[in-house]
């Protein structure tokens, strides 16, 4: 692939990729932060106090593991700029416009293939619903 993000302009690509370090930062900091929390709270526990540092703690989880996957998708954007890919949308190659990147840095899919994602999405719930019901639908649209 040779294509490099000729839609996007190199300042428009500098603006994006310099609040994708800027958010990657901010996680970065605020990981630090929960760590430390973790620890000195680990330090003060109360074994008596124990369900609810547990209730606590899969919080925690939840809220790290987000903020995991979210730096993940920051990596794989910063990524794509270096190899020019940045802003192809990964289903149709298409181009993903300035204004939908700025709004959400890491949008991996165009407009349209976000919506046929989320239609599908809508659908799997469905199937979930009525499993081969669904299943059969799905069959007939394809
Ligand atoms: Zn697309």
């Amino acid at each position: 692939m040779t294509r490099e993000n000729a839609y996007l302009t190199d300042k428009q690509i500098a603006v994006l990729k310099e609040q994708l370090i800027a958010e990657k930062e901010r996680i970065a900091n605020k990981k630090l932060e929960e760590e430390k929390y973790q620890l000195d709270r680990n330090e003060l526990s109360d074994p008596l106090d124990e369900a609810s540092v547990n209730t606590q703690t899969s919080h925690d989880i939840r809220f790290i593991n987000r903020e995991n996957f979210y730096l993940k998708k920051i990596n794989k954007s910063l990524d794509s700029i270096t190899r020019g890919t940045y802003g192809l949308c990964e289903e149709c190659d298409g181009e993903i416009s300035f204004e939908r990147l700025n709004a959400r840095l890491t949008a991996e899919l165009c407009i349209a293939c976000k919506e046929e994602a989320e239609h599908a999405e809508n659908n799997n719930f469905y199937d979930k619903k009525s499993k081969s019901l669904g299943r059969a639908l799905h069959d007939t649209v394809r």
